[in-house]
């Protein structure tokens, strides 16, 4: 076929499919033009799912009679008038392509009165194209109806899904925009029967109320409005119990604009951690308000996406928000006293290495350690839970200050990695083996005779634990690949020590195998030391991990991890009471 240009008609029916999917994204382009004219009260009726019939009746502004005719031009706008105002939009629309868009795929009856008029203006408009003009009573605002939608586009029209599931997409749509303009009543008729009603208080808990039924509201926990900088996080969100199995419970608002944003749903969903069941999203309507020159939102045809100016501190701000009100609300336990295990450490399920042989018996092959066996402690056996923290800072290169829930808490950032490690690798070990990585080049270890006897003693031990260590003639070995949780560490010099640290039977792990000693060694020099400088980002990693730990108060070793300043004894020390 030669290069033409398309008749204007295909043209626009072309630039309509980038905006009208579906009868929802209608109802959606129509909501915004209502808000946009300052409605206070605004009405959708569908029928047919949306094909056969949208109308969408505001009592806003209305369209000056004389600019009606206009605004079905494309690229017709009364919101933006220059490049410059893309920066700093405060109105839902501004491309100016909604309505020619919708007229373009359907036919099209517009109905607007300003309350300087006394008569409105009717406008049926057919294939893009004016048919009808008519000075007509009406009240003052707009009416929008929209019919047979795609009657003219069949590629569309097949696409589309079963009635209820189209009107389901317009009802979410409805839903979603109560909440974001609360003040505004919002009903939803659907083949004349009304399925959504919002009050229009200007309260967001009351249309939750609406949209979810009272049972379910009750349930939420009111995100109170947190200014840090520039943006501001309100809403609510579900308790931990409080669930879905997919993300649309999430409902992004940034300023007023319903938005899919994977990255801050992903950060609500962060924050509740180890709360929510895996594989669970949580049921949240996040406010999300900033200047208008931090958002573009001239990056989608329809809308539905944005994009920040710097998302990491909108994503972090979420965090923040989201925890605080999780850990300010939530039914946690309450520990007053620094956790200081009341019994050993819980090694007693470790099964101990083969024991050695008798000398000058034949060697026996070493046991293979069941990895059932050196599973992490079942939930049940776990001690407190820590509730979610907020890192406050760093103390002395060693510590981490976080608040908690109920007063503050240090923790030993050692301790804490150690015992996040410790886990991850008896988890690993349980259900893959040890995530190993080889050396580059072999490196060369000469062992101490009591080092080589102990390697000797558990040859298989040291290889499921991830090192390969190859005999190299006497007490020479070369070192081929190590566990990767070790890290930068200097691999051969850390399995000297931990070798070392195994030999002897230290105080905490008494009694249990040399194996159980090796792991715990293992974590201890794979963990960040006391004297390093985390950056906030760290620390914050640092807590979410040690929080999904089974028994994140004590280190491998059986010291705690935190010591937890409640906030009754901080009022005692400073005698408030
Ligand atoms: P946009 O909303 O991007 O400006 P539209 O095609 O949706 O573009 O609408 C074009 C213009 O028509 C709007 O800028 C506005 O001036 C006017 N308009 C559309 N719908 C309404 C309405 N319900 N009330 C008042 N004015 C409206
Ligand atoms: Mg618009």
């Amino acid at each position: 076929m030669p290069i033409r240009v398309l008749a204007s008609e295909v043209a626009s029916q072309i630039a309509a499919g980038e905006v009208i999917e579906r009868p929802a994204s209608v109802v959606k382009e129509l909501l915004e033009n209502a808000l946009d004219a300052g409605a206070s009260e605004v009405a959708v009726e569908i029928r047919g799912g949306g094909s056969r019939l949208i109308r969408v009746i505001d009592n806003g502004a209305g369209i000056p009679l004389g600019e009606v005719e206009l605004a079905f031009q494309r690229h017709a706008t009364s919101k933006i008038a220059s490049a410059e105002d893309l920066s700093h939009i405060t109105t839902l629309g501004f491309r100016g392509e909604a309505l020619p868009s919708i007229a373009a795929v359907a036919k099209v009856t517009l109905l607007t009165r300003p309350a300087d008029e006394e008569l409105g203006l009717s406008l049926l408009v057919q294939g893009g194209r004016v048919v009808k003009k008519e000075r007509r009573g009406s009240p003052v605002g707009t009416i929008v109806t929209v019919e047979n939608l795609f009657y003219n586009t069949p590629a569309r029209r097949k696409f589309l899904k079963a009635e209820a599931t189209e009107a389901g997409h317009s009802s979410d749509l409805v839903t979603r925009y109560a909440m974001a303009y609360p003040a505004v009543r919002f009903t939803l008729l659907n083949e004349g029967r009304t399925a959504f009603r919002s009050p229009g208080s200007g309260s967001l808990y009351e249309v939750l109320v609406a949209a979810y039924g009272l049972e379910l509201a009750k349930q939420l926990l009111e995100i109170r409005e947190q200014g840090e900088g520039e943006v501001r996080i309100s809403g609510y969100m579900g308790g931990p119990s409080t669930h879905r199995s997919n993300a649309r419970g999430i409902t992004l608002l940034v300023n007023g604009r319903w938005v899919r944003d994977p990255l801050l749903s992903h950060a609500l969903r962060e924050a509740y951690h180890t709360l929510l069941p895996s594989g669970r999203y949580p049921l949240a309507v996040l406010r999300i308000d900033l200047p208008p020159e931090e958002v573009d939102v001239n990056v989608h045809p329809a809308k539905a996406e944005v994009r920040f100016r710097s998302s990491g501190l909108i994503f972090e701000a979420i965090q923040r928000a989201a925890r605080r009100t999780l850990s300010e609300s939530a039914p946690i336990p309450v520990v007053t006293r620094p956790a200081v295990p009341s019994t050993g450490p819980r090694m007693g399920r470790w099964i101990p290495a083969a024991p050695r042989p008798e000398p000058g018996a034949a060697p026996r092959p070493q046991r293979e350690l069941p990895a059932q066996a050196i599973a992490a402690e079942p939930a049940g056996e776990v001690g407190p839970k820590v509730p979610p923290l907020r890192v406050l800072g760093q103390l002395g290169l060693t510590y981490v200050i976080a608040e908690g829930p109920h007063g503050m808490y240090l923790i030993d950032q050692h301790a804490a990695h150690e015992r996040v490690l410790y886990e991850r690798l008896l988890g690993e070990r349980a259900v893959r083996g040890i995530n190993s990585q080889s050396l580059l080049e072999p490196i060369p270890i000469e062992l101490t005779p009591a080092e080589a006897t102990t390697l000797e003693e558990n040859p298989q031990a040291l290889a499921a634990w991830g090192f390969d260590l190859e005999p190299f003639g006497g007490r020479q070995y070369l070192l081929r690949s190590m566990p990767a949780i070790l890290g930068r560490v200097d691999p051969a010099r850390a399995l000297r020590e931990i070798l070392d640290d195994a030999a002897r039977e230290g105080p905490g792990v008494a009694g249990s195998g040399w194996e159980a000693r090796f792991v715990i060694g293992l974590a201890c020099h794979s963990a960040v030391r006391a004297g390093e400088a985390l950056s906030e980002s760290e620390m914050r990693e640092l807590i979410r991990q040690l929080e999904s730990t089974r028994s994140p108060r004590t280190c491998a070793h059986g010291r705690p991890t935190m010591i937890h300043l409640s906030q009754e004894q901080l009022e005692r020390e400073f005698g408030r009471r």
